[in-house]
């Protein structure tokens, strides 16, 4: 079996947040690989211990993409601020791979402004870095492929108000609510944000599970600015009735976009504009194709907008609107470079004292995950492209890493089971697997003893 298949077998998608499934990617070859170590928002830090204290898993997945790829050179993109690991990866690097020192700035870990800042190359909009020769991976992915196993568990940290802030390893389709505990919150009241403090979603319902994308939990207070502005976006009719009226057209959220910068069309104050040219149904007239190419990055809203508006959440469902309808851009992008680009980016400190997160310390150590859960519920989509389907029924028993759902020949990743266990229910959404040790032992399974996993497999924990 090739690299490329190995890695399609193995369920391996961008770990970075996006899912794209990296054999698909990897299915050109490419002149430059470039690592994305920038993890450029604010209190993630899974990636930086993967570097650490994974480094030899990590080099051996770099060696194979490389090879998978052809590439000729390597770049390892992290922020410059980290002397310390730099000085570790310059030492482990051989000729084709470079560290490349970056500044400490967001979003520096957005693809086309890592590209740039890396190479000084600008990817033209509404095209993929691999039109120029250059393939973008995720530490965490890199990770996964040196791992030479399926992808069963992920690496995330918590952050905010709680106790243990710390980067964990753990299985895939393991809740919220478990996480929570083992980190011990300060607080009783608290929201949830998964993901960064940029890009997350505030979750809820604690019975979420993690999957292959899940990047941190970072518990905040009800009162946290980042919880009002998650509120306030979450409504489309809100964000459009305050930007409407509101809006002075200053243009400051597009002259800071980091797309923009880089020649990309897109202009937030003109899809903010758009919301006063509305048809008898309240939708806009506008087709705001230029908002096709907004990295989603929040930056206008949460930085830029003096009025305190939400001219991201405008773009970002303009440009939903626009690839409903498959529309493209039709102008020209300039696709180079604006000449103050270097001169606007938004350093990370100051980024974290306009969200309030200085009053949290900026760590995540990497530690043992100690916890073994009953059950797992394993989303059947956790990436871009159709959702899996399933492989076993309710009953069956499965072995860890035993493939349990498959997208056939869509688009999409294989799914592995984390542990030996068994089958408790399958639906279109998940597949939900009750673990040896705690449940079918102590519980169902002694009483049922010809369908024992243990009996029947000598099947151990984990
Ligand atoms: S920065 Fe705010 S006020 Fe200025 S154009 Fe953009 S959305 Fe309007
Ligand atoms: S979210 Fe705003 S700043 Fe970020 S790319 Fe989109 S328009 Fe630009």
């Amino acid at each position: 079996m090739d690299s490329v298949t190995q890695i399609k077998e193995y369920g391996i998608v961008g770990a970075g947040g996006a899912g794209f499934p990296t054999h698909v990617k990897l299915g050109s070859q490419a002149e430059i690989v470039i690592v994305n170590a920038a993890e450029c928002e604010p209190m993630l830090h899974k990636d930086k211990e993967i570097l650490k204290q994974r480094t030899d898993i990590f080099f051996r997945g770099l060696t194979a993409l490389i090879a998978a790829t052809g590439a000729k050179t390597c770049i390892i993109g992290i922020k410059e601020k980290h002397h310390t690991l730099i000085e570790m990866l310059n030492t482990k690097s051989g000729d084709n791979i470079k560290v490349v020192p970056i500044r400490d700035f967001y979003p520096a870990g957005d693809e086309i402004t890592l590209i740039y800042e890396t190479t000084g190359r600008v990817i033209e909009a509404g095209k993929l870095p691999i039109t120029q020769g250059v393939i973008v991976n995720n530490v965490e992915t890199i990770y996964n492929i040196g791992a030479e196993k399926p992808v069963t568990t992920k690496f995330l940290n918590f952050a905010g108000e709680v106790k243990k802030r710390v980067t964990v390893e753990v299985p895939l389709g393991i809740s919220f609510r478990e996480l929570i505990d083992f980190a011990e919150p300060l607080i009783d009241d608290y929201v949830l944000l998964v993901g960064g403090p940029m890009m997350g979603k505030l979750v809820d319902d604690l019975d979420e599970v993690v999957t292959k994308t899940t990047a941190a939990l970072i518990l905040l207070p009800p009162d946290h600015c980042l919880v009002r502005h998650y509120r306030v976006m979450a409504s489309e009719s809100a964000v459009n009735k305050i930007g409407k009226s509101a809006c002075d057209q200053c243009t400051m959220c597009t002259e800071l976009c980091p797309r923009y910068l880089l020649g990309h069309p897109v202009q937030p104050h003109k899809a903010m504009m758009s919301l006063v040219f509305t048809d008898e149904t309240g939708e806009t007239t506008e087709p705001g194709t230029h908002a096709l190419s907004c990295c989603e990055c929040n930056l206008c809203s949460f930085v830029s907008c003096p009025e305190g508006l939400y001219p991201s959440t405008v773009t970002v469902n303009t440009k939903r609107k626009a690839m409903l309808k498959k529309l493209s851009y039709e102008g020209e992008p300039l696709n180079r470079a604006h000449a103050l680009a270097d001169y606007r980016r938004t350093p990370s400190r100051r980024l974290k004292n306009m969200l309030d997160l200085n009053r949290y310390p900026d760590e995540g150590p990497l530690v043992e995950f100690d916890r073994k859960p009953a059950t797992l519920k394993i989303l059947l989509h956790q990436h871009i492209g159709a959702p899996a389907t399933p492989l076993v029924k309710e009953g069956d028993l499965v072995t860890v890493e035993q493939k349990v759902a498959t997208p056939g020949k869509n688009l999409g990743a294989e799914i592995h089971s984390p542990v030996n266990g068994r089958v408790e229910r399958v639906t279109d959404t998940f597949i939900q697997i009750c673990c040896v040790e705690q449940s079918c032992v102590e519980q169902s399974c002694v009483e049922q003893k010809q369908n024992c996993c243990v009996e029947q497999n000598k099947i151990g924990g984990q």
